[in-house]
């Protein structure tokens, strides 16, 4: 029988389906990165550094890869978790998700930028997760685009680049199944109940660059992920003008 609870929806935070949480961007926030930012998504906040390097990775050079390149980092501070959770380095590993998540952090903004029209150079960006309450990752990839756009206006003005490698601008929102409905944004604890978590990567054009979507033991149906979609498309909307806004 069909629980007829199910169809109440009650964010822990009283937000509708369709809301995403507060954002903000700080841009300018460690003035020693070529660009940085600090975007809050709720009570998720991350520190993005965006630096250039005049140097391109070994297998650029080694296969004869015009062109320039960009890379990303990712790394929860010990003190980002309620439980204080060990530094990489005295840990002497990066563990699989940081991984997954730089991997996910780099591919999001090659995606949008001419890579050959960065020649000789690598734009590292470091995404540190100063307080974690869900959707660290979609947090890391909206602010890495403004530390990078504001990376790239530096060399412009200076001179190192001739035009801006930009194509279009990319951030990313979470989505999921929440209480039996389709939600935009989850923070930590409707992450963890969800029976659907996804994350959505879009450019500021409404095209995809990479959708994660997986049933925490569970599955979805097409109707469910049509409206999550919708959700994560209209979320990426709003994050595109606070992008705008920041920059
Ligand atoms: N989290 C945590 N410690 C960890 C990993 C995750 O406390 O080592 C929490 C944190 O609040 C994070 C959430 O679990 O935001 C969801 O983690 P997930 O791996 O789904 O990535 P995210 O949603 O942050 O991109």
């Amino acid at each position: 029988m069909e629980n007829p609870f199910e169809t109440l929806l009650n964010r822990p935070d009283g937000r509708t389906a369709e809301q995403l949480r507060p954002i903000s961007i700080e841009a300018g926030i460690a003035p020693n990165a070529t660009g940085s930012a600090l975007i809050r998504f709720g009570n998720t906040q991350v520190i993005c550094g965006a630096c250039i390097e005049k140097k391109v990775p070994g297998w650029m050079q080694r296969q004869g890869v015009q062109g320039g390149w960009i890379t990303a980092e990712y790394s929860m501070l010990p003190y980002s978790t309620h439980d204080r959770k060990d530094r990489d380095s005295s840990r002497g590993k990066v563990d699989g998700r940081s991984i997954e998540i730089q991997r996910l952090i780099g591919r999001a903004l090659r995606a949008v930028v001419d890579l050959k029209k960065m020649p000789g150079y690598t734009l590292w960006i470091d995404c540190d997760v100063l307080q974690a309450d869900g959707g660290t990752r979609t947090a890391a990839i909206s602010g890495a685009y403004v530390a990078a756009q504001l990376a790239i206006g530096r060399l412009v003005k200076d001179g190192l680049l001739k035009e801006s490698p930009f194509k279009d601008s990319v951030a990313a929102v979470s989505v999921g199944v929440y209480a039996g409905h389709p939600v935009l944004d989850l923070c930590y604890q409707e992450d963890k109940e969800a029976s659907v978590d996804a994350n959505i990567v879009m450019t500021g054009s409404g095209q995809f660059v990479e959708l994660q979507s997986a049933g925490e033991e569970a599955t979805f149906s097409q109707e469910q992920m049509d409206a999550m979609m919708s959700l994560a498309k209209n979320g990426i909307t709003e994050i595109t003008e606070i992008q705008k806004r920041a920059l």
